[in-house]
């Protein structure tokens, strides 16, 4: 890296064009395609990817991508790379929140090295006293959430300052409010899809890419489709590691068997009385019948 080099952060990628939104001036985009070399040693280009532009053609606003500069974290769904923070939303009611999906979010989330930022919407529609039966209930789990009502504009502006400067993936089902704290969080969003996507061609509702919208104040966000039913692909044996309870339980004491699964087996730690056991039991049944599965197919 040289002092001259340009250095942007890709915030959308279609076909075999990247959106590049480039450092110190975060106004100026360049569309650039990927250099040659970069195909040939097979180096992908991942929305959220720090990168070197070479041959800026300022008129046109294009450039060509010539290195894709260390990852610090990478996701696989949705495909963002250098993510910082998984904000992950639910609603209190409407739909009524569902301890077992919020679980299994909780759990994909966990599992990857990202800062998980729970964020609890609609907080207009329950009592303080149901709110305060979650936060007692979520503190079991080893959860803080923030809780917010988008409507009400409440909790949004402690959650933006958390947001400040990062990169932040979206996620959560459908219809508790993500759409609309996005458009709270970033009131200019409808703008600045005209101004990206339009230069990509399509529309951003057209289609399951991602794409990366900057915060006022700094940071991007990503507008995720792909992130609202989460796979559990994840290894049994490393299943207890994402459930705060487990973990804790495992920092006290260790099980009799070293490969123990908690499951059934002789002086294990983890197996006890706390409220997701059951979910515990029920997600490994789901990562061993997904492992079997994926065991069978030979290519992987
Ligand atoms: P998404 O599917 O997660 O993107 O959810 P949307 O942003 O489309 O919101 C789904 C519905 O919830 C819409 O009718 C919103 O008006 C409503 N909604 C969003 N935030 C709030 C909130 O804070 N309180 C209440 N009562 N409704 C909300
Ligand atoms: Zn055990």
């Amino acid at each position: 890296m040289v002092d001259h080099d340009l250095i942007g952060t890709v915030v959308a990628v279609q076909a075999n064009f990247y959106q590049v939104c480039l450092e110190n001036n975060s106004t100026q985009f360049l569309l650039c395609t990927r250099r040659t070399r970069l195909k040939k040693i097979g180096q992908k280009v991942m929305v959220g990817d720090r990168v070197i532009v070479e041959e800026p053609d300022w008129q046109d606003s294009r450039g060509a991508i010539a290195q894709v500069l260390p990852r610090t974290t990478e996701l696989e769904r949705p495909p963002v790379a250098n993510a910082d923070i998984i904000l992950l939303v639910f609603a209190v009611e409407e739909p009524a929140l569902d301890p077992w999906q919020l679980s299994r979010f909780l759990v994909k989330a966990e599992s990857t090295t990202l800062e998980l930022c729970l964020c609890l919407n609609k907080c207009d529609l329950i009592t303080v006293e149901q709110r305060q039966q979650w936060q007692g209930r979520l503190k079991q789990w080893g959860y803080d959430a923030s809780y917010v009502s988008v409507i009400q504009q409440q909790g949004i502006n402690r959650l933006w300052e958390r947001l400040q400067g990062k990169i932040t993936v979206v996620a959560g089902p459908s219809g508790v409010g993500k759409s609309s704290l996005i458009r709270t969080l970033i009131p200019t969003i409808d703008l600045r899809v005209g101004k990206v996507s339009g230069k990509l061609q399509r529309g951003r509702h057209t289609t399951r890419h991602v794409e990366l919208f900057e915060l006022p104040g700094g940071g991007l966000l990503a507008d995720s489709p792909g992130f609202n039913q989460p796979d559990l692909d994840c290894l049994p044996r490393d299943l207890a590691r994402y459930f705060p309870e487990a973990r804790i339980r495992l920092q006290k004491a260790t099980c009799q068997f070293s490969n123990c699964l908690h499951k059934d087996e002789p002086n294990c730690v983890v197996r006890g009385d706390w409220e997701r056991y059951e979910y515990y039991l029920d997600f490994l049944d789901k990562a061993i019948a997904l492992q079997e599965i994926l065991q069978k197919q030979p290519d992987r």
